[in-house]
């Protein structure tokens, strides 16, 4: 299930939360994914802290898509 970000988002420093991409949030019964639209892998190591691919999200941008 994706859903928008979390009230307590895993890896809370990471950068894909900043990012425009933006990541999706999938939920499974005991965690949280942080999935990336525009990696291959879709799942990138967490916590990202350097990505070639990262444009900070506008702070008016809307949510993230469900
Ligand atoms: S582009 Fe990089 S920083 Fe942005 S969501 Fe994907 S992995 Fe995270």
């Amino acid at each position: 299930m994706t859903t928008p970000p979390p009230e307590s988002p895993p890896f809370p420093d990471s950068l894909c939360h900043r990012c425009a991409a933006p990541p999706r949030y999938v939920q499974s019964r005991t965690t949280t994914f942080i999935l990336c639209p525009l990696l291959p892998q879709k799942y990138p190591p967490q916590p990202v802290r350097g990505c070639a691919l990262f444009k900070p999200r506008a702070p008016d941008a809307p949510p993230p898509p469900r």
